[in-house]
């Protein structure tokens, strides 16, 4: 019987079943950094409270600035989220309650579970990135190994990569192309 059932098995049908197996392995947290990830600014630099919103939606800081973002960041942040993923911030900006009025007033915050948004910094070595990542850790209940994240600095890449997140570098802004390859690397990775 067994051996029967063996046989009945082509190759091709175990190729794709071991292909639908790797499909559906997925990252039980999404992080993302802000500055220069999710937007072409640094908040602590490039923008000046107060922010404030248009009638029409538009964001506009202290300066009567349009604050800006990388086109495809609200989709992203609005589709990832509604697919079920758990998504989060983490930054290091020496203006965190910028970095959040304008994640509020774009209407993104609702989708983040976590946030991570303080002075200090990610960018000194591996001591700090475990400091933003061992809270995410601890407040998520998700291991590193099971952590996407996306930054646009190659600092933080190796750091949180050491830590066994699968990290990647964002190099001209989120867009779904980036996106749609992490979640294939992800998925192809173990
Ligand atoms: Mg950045």
């Amino acid at each position: 019987m067994f051996r029967t059932k063996l046989f009945q098995t082509s190759l091709p049908d175990i190729l794709v079943t071991f292909s639908i197996m790797a499909a559906t392995r997925k990252p039980k947290l999404i992080i993302f950094d802000v500055d220069y990830t999710l937007w072409p600014f640094w908040a602590d630099t490039h923008v000046v409270s107060p922010f404030r919103k248009e009638k029409v939606g538009t964001v506009l800081d202290g300066r009567n600035r349009k604050v800006k973002y990388y086109s495809d960041s609200p989709v992203i942040l609005q589709t990832l989220s509604s697919e079920g993923y758990e998504l989060a911030v983490a930054s290091r900006s020496d203006t965190p309650d910028r970095v959040r009025s304008i994640l509020k007033l774009l209407d993104w915050e609702k989708c983040f579970s976590y946030t991570q948004i303080y002075p200090g910094t990610l960018y000194i070595g591996i001591f700090t990135s475990n400091l933003y990542f061992d809270r995410l850790k601890k407040q998520s209940g998700t291991n590193f190994n099971d952590m996407l994240f996306f930054d646009d600095e190659p600092r933080n890449i190796s750091d949180t990569s050491e830590l066994g997140v699968h990290a990647v570098l964002v190099e001209r802004g989120i867009n779904w192309k980036v996106v749609n390859d992490a979640l294939d690397q992800f998925a192809a990775k173990r």
